[in-house]
């Protein structure tokens, strides 16, 4: 729900640090990896996305959050451009399976390149309940993201990627319920907010409401 209402008042109190925040904050619920990074670029069907990934430090800390690695691997500008161009690779790659069609031979070039990094390493505690991560590299990181998105490809799932049902949104996931009618990358943000507009629409619709 706080997601929802952050985006709703996005741009008319954007100064507001607390909210920016909850703008900024990265998604996970209910993402595959490799589309929970091409959420890092929010509101991609409006005129004007809004990136998560502002700075090198957002990598670093989209790294950890993300669970690939355990400490946050220094990001360079450099780094952060690379890592934009794979995410755009990976939303149109996730748009094509979406569509049924082939992706972007250069594209899938991209996402094979930054597969053939060496990714973040294991190490489970003997507790066998607590992994540490170690990927000293946002190469490493971005490795694990573009090896998901080849396990996906590879996979039956492939045939269950749809793009978000918002039409602010777009970012790609996989529809895994078993009625295959899932319509929001996430119930928590996207799907919330759109019953709300619904709801409001209901409201004022009639009568003479404004
Ligand atoms: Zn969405």
């Amino acid at each position: 729900m706080e997601d929802g209402a952050a985006e709703d008042t996005n741009g008319k109190d954007g100064g507001r640090e607390g909210r920016q925040r909850a703008k900024a904050d990265f998604r996970f619920d209910d993402a595959r990896l490799c589309f929970a990074f091409a959420g890092t670029l929010a509101d991609r069907g409006t005129g004007t996305p809004f990136e998560r990934l502002a700075r090198p430090e957002d990598l670093s800390r989209w790294a950890v959050q993300s669970a690939c690695t355990t400490a946050a691997p220094p990001c360079a500008e450099a780094d952060l451009d690379h890592a934009r161009h794979l995410r755009e690779a990976i939303q149109r790659t996730g748009r094509a399976l979406a569509d049924a069609v082939p992706p972007s031979p250069a594209d899938i070039a991209l996402v094979n390149r930054a597969a053939a990094e060496p990714p973040s390493m294991p190490e489970l505690a003997p507790d066998a309940a607590t992994v540490r991560w170690h990927g000293d590299s946002i190469a490493a990181v971005l490795s694990m993201v573009a090896r998901d998105l080849i396990a996906l490809c590879a996979s039956e799932h492939r045939s269950r990627v749809r793009l978000c049902g918002n039409p602010d949104c777009g970012v790609p996931f996989v529809d895994t319920s078993r009625a295959g009618a899932r319509r929001w990358c996430s119930m928590k943000t996207c799907g919330a907010l759109v019953k709300k507009r619904a709801y409001r629409a209901r409201l004022q619709a009639p009568g003479d409401g404004a």
